[in-house]
């Protein structure tokens, strides 16, 4: 996570696979809040030492982010290729998320969409909707992949590009918006947002939004903070932008290439009625993951869930 620039590594993330026991998402939301507070306090709002262009921070992995189900090895570099040049996956670097082993808050419509400062972790659209986020790219090996599976089972999805990559392949950003999917803003360099000022955030993402715009897609409406670090000045910087905060509720940590089979079993033992699931076109080697986008979206499909966007 956070790390850019032409050669990143990869970090672990946090939680990756939500648990939450008996807890309320609303009450899992109220802790998580607390928690975001605390860590902005934490943090004394130091800015990182990234730039919104091609700087690097490398954070300490945070122990707490090894879930037991991962089979990574996170901390190891990364494969070479011209697809590397953004930074590892996202995985939760904090417990603000929600269980995903429960029903969707929402499925039922007793719990509205999240309100302002809060990232939305669920689709709310009925019996098993369900959602597909694709982050990291676009990359010139993997994002076409990606796309001729998702038209095969003619599956829309919400691509969250990182800025320097759609400056980078602008003919991608257009065949991506052209085949119907959401292309959603994961800001320039992918940074932690959580250690950056203002002025920082609201760069990260407006050059994001533009590299965007300028490839052929929409104004995005939708924004994902890498690693899901959110903070109160994220939220604030999004508002002011007209972006509704995106998070994931199942994350079978495919970045940190944990095998097809990993993903596939993830995937398929934790998404349910509202899951918004997490895969990564970019950040380096995604074979794995067009390996397992093959079986587990035919199998998804099987299973009676149809596909909606955030
Ligand atoms: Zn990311």
């Amino acid at each position: 996570m956070n790390v850019s620039g032409p050669d990143p590594q990869e970090f672990p993330r946090d939680a990756a696979l939500r648990r939450g026991g008996g807890m309320s998402r609303r009450l899992l939301l109220g802790v998580g809040g607390v928690m975001l507070l605390g860590g902005c306090a934490s943090t004394g709002g130091k800015p990182a030492a990234a730039g919104p262009a091609g700087a690097t921070t490398a954070p300490t992995p945070d122990p707490r982010s090894r879930p037991t189900g991962s089979a990574s090895s996170p901390g190891q570099s990364p494969s070479g290729g011209a697809d590397t040049s953004t930074a590892p996956g996202d995985s939760h670097s904090n417990d603000s998320a929600p269980p995903d082993n429960s029903p969707a808050p929402g499925a039922t419509g007793q719990d509205p969409p999240p309100a302002a400062g809060k990232p939305q972790f669920y689709v709310h659209e009925g019996d098993k909707a369900i959602a597909l986020t694709i982050d990291d790219g676009p990359s010139s090996k993997y994002t076409p992949q990606v796309l001729a599976l998702l038209a095969q089972y003619k599956i829309p999805a919400t691509f969250c590009m990182i800025g320097q990559n759609a400056d980078k392949h602008a003919s991608l950003v257009a065949e991506v918006s052209a085949a119907g999917h959401l292309v959603a803003n994961h800001t320039w360099t992918h940074p932690n947002l959580a250690k950056m000022t203002e002025a920082q955030v609201t760069a990260e993402i407006e050059r994001t939004n533009d590299a965007i715009t300028r490839g052929g897609a929409h104004q995005p409406a939708l924004f994902r903070a890498p690693g899901g670090n959110w903070s109160p000045t994220v939220f604030s910087v999004c508002s002011k932008l007209g972006l509704r905060p995106l998070d994931w509720s199942v994350d079978p940590r495919d970045w940190s290439r944990p095998g097809a089979d990993h993903i596939v079993q993830t995937v398929m033992g934790h998404t349910h009625t509202g899951s918004i699931i997490l895969e990564h076109d970019g950040g380096g080697d995604r074979s794995q993951t067009v390996a397992a986008l093959q079986r587990f979206l035919p199998q998804l499909l099987e299973a009676g869930y149809h596909f909606v966007q955030p």
